[in-house]
């Protein structure tokens, strides 16, 4: 084992969803899946803000008083869902979800550059659809920490300005006290086919964050997972790659409760697999026979 090298994978940015196709490996070298212990959203334990903002345009159905509560019933069983897993595994975790409010009122308005998520994100090139999707959440961001009101904070020199998501991921570690955010915008969709996604998850520059359009327990607590290095199990349509297929296939026989491979069952049904708490930071070491076949043989994984 000679060098800790962070792996390319092929991966369907758009959807987040992808395994994990390594190109070549060499089996002297350990790998670092690049969702892993990475970005903002680092490993799931410990105190944990998800921090919820709805979103409103003329365009997706307006948020109503009822709708609002009801996806914030979803959001809670969600992270319930997650704390028990966690507890059973004996992780110390604390979701909070914290709903950004100004005034008491909740939505914050802006559209998506095609109107809808599925549209801006699929309706041009990929790097274009991301592009167009970061700029609407950046401008959100920048509303939301508005509302927070002035960095009052004594010994920095800086005083953080509300710019974009960034800036309001940076506010909300300072009044939460946690390096934990999970950044989750919900638009209200949930009669169409509209997909939810995770974005930026493999990487570090650029922060990652989470939009659903439906409020679906099962489907929050996926994209969640996402943001924490989780990675999908199921076989999409632009899963071309007959390789990729079957690993996923194998996947999904060995693991068939699998939350990152059957988002649209009911959450009672549905566990976290060994593979996704590596994943996520609750084991330490991936396990072998997963490795093999997710993976491949040739595959030597770090471990945390
Ligand atoms: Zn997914």
């Amino acid at each position: 084992m000679k060098k800790i090298f962070i792996v390319t994978f092929i991966i369907v940015l758009m959807i987040s969803c992808s395994v994990i196709n390594f190109q070549s490996a060499d089996k002297d070298l350990v790998y670092r899946i690049p969702t892993v212990n990475n970005n903002v959203c680092k490993t799931l334990r410990g105190h944990v803000i998800l921090y919820a903002i709805f979103v409103d345009s003329k365009e997706t159905k307006p948020w109503t008083e009822y709708d609002i509560f009801s996806a914030m019933d979803s959001v809670n069983s969600a992270i319930n869902w997650i704390e028990e897993q966690a507890l059973q595994d004996s992780i110390f975790l604390n979701i909070d979800l914290v709903c950004h409010e100004n005034e008491g009122v909740i939505p914050i308005d802006n559209k998506l550059a095609r109107k809808n998520l599925t549209p801006t994100l699929f309706g041009q090139s990929s790097a274009s659809g991301i592009k167009s999707v970061d700029k609407w959440a950046d401008m959100i961001a920048k509303t939301a920490a508005k509302s927070l009101g002035p960095d009052t904070s004594k010994i920095t020199r800086t005083k953080i300005q509300p710019l974009d998501r960034d800036k309001l991921v940076a506010r909300l570690r300072d009044i939460y006290k946690t390096d934990n955010v999970a950044l989750m915008y919900f638009i209200n969709n949930y009669y169409t086919d509209e997909v939810s996604v995770a974005l930026h998850t493999a990487e570090d520059y650029n922060i990652e964050y989470a939009v659903v359009s439906f409020k679906n327990t099962p489907v929050i607590a996926h994209e969640f997972l996402h943001l924490f290095g989780a990675l999908d199990l199921y076989i999409a349509p632009w899963d071309k790659d007959r390789q990729g297929r079957k690993k996923k296939k194998f996947a999904m026989q060995e693991f068939p409760n699998e939350i990152m491979a059957f988002p649209y069952r009911k959450i009672e049904k549905l566990e976290i697999s060994p593979f996704t708490k590596y994943l996520i930071g609750w084991q330490d070491k991936m396990d072998d026979r997963y490795k093999d076949m997710i993976l491949g043989k040739k595959i030597n994984v770090e471990s945390y």
